[in-house]
């Protein structure tokens, strides 16, 4: 008898889930709902998604693309919210280290753009999103990454040590054969660097943000130009406090799951996933497989 309730209950979650399908598949699409199309472009730094709806007409949630990464910018904090790019080995190469620190001209004009010597002194790195090893592929896109709105207030240890080591481990997904689809932000108010806790540098105009989070969608590289996240896609979410000490603890000590990330953040990551694999993957936490 046993086994035969289970076998009428594998049977009515599969016509169940056959049902869900259908209305799925019959939803119209809306921006936050997940796109009815799979299929993403694996050459997009905006493959997953646009998290919140950054645009040009909003200074809280200011859209900045460029080749190398796209960009949600706040006016007010005078960081990002979030850098999107994709890692895969077309970016890679010999280009040097530019340490090209700039203001970002493509900032509206009236809008503060930060200045390297707003962190001089302060005991805060600027701190890559997007890193610039993910881009030495020419002279040009190593020199994007340090465009200023890509760079946050970071305590020093944390960018030279755990984040660092992060970075390090996506580089090695590459090339261990996949493309690695990365989004990284910054959120809250207020770190510890090497000369103590601060909310903000430059007289208020820098937000010196919380914490930094990062999510790395792992796609097995392929021939073709398009790629699918499935439920058995690897991604892997981290949210690290800014301060020297998160780097007593390996990242993944800081290991999260993006619907806690969304939480965190009032975000949608992976948006143009279909909404029954976003349910399903971003409730994992990487190597849990519940
Ligand atoms: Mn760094
Ligand atoms: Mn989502």
């Amino acid at each position: 008898m046993q086994g035969r309730n289970q076998l009428k209950s594998i049977v009515f979650a599969i016509g169940l889930g056959m049902l869900l399908n259908g209305c799925l598949s019959v939803r119209p699409s809306s921006p936050t709902s997940g796109s009815q199309t799979s299929l993403l472009s694996r050459t997009d730094n905006l493959a997953l998604g646009n998290p919140s709806q950054a645009s040009t007409s909003n200074p809280e949630n200011y859209l900045i693309t460029r080749p190398q990464y796209t960009v949600s910018y706040s006016r007010s904090r005078g960081i990002a919210n979030w850098v999107s790019w994709h890692l895969s080995a077309d970016w890679k190469g010999d280009s040097k280290r530019t340490n090209d620190f700039r203001p970002d001209a493509s900032l509206p004009s009236g809008w503060y753009a930060a200045r390297p010597s707003d962190y001089t002194n302060t005991g805060f790195d600027r701190g890559h999103l997007c890193p610039s090893d993910d881009r030495d592929a020419t002279p040009a896109d190593n020199a994007a990454t340090f465009l200023l709105t890509n760079i946050v207030p970071q305590a020093p240890r944390h960018n030279r040590e755990v984040w660092k080591y992060l970075e390090e481990y996506a580089r090695q997904l590459m090339s261990n054969g996949n493309d690695v689809y990365i989004l990284a932000g910054a959120s809250g108010t207020g770190g510890t660097g090497q000369n103590g806790y601060a909310t903000s540098l430059a007289n208020g105009k820098l937000t010196v943000p919380a914490t930094l989070w990062k999510i790395l969608v792992v796609i097995p590289t392929g021939s073709d130009n398009t790629f699918q996240v499935t439920e058995n896609t690897r991604i892997i979410a981290v949210n690290i406090p800014n301060n020297q000490s998160a780097s007593d603890k390996p990242w993944r000590a800081y290991l999260t799951s993006v619907d806690d990330l969304e939480n965190l953040t009032g975000f949608d990551f992976l948006s143009n996933v279909p909404v029954d694999i976003q349910r399903i993957i971003e409730k994992r936490i990487d190597g849990d497989n519940s």
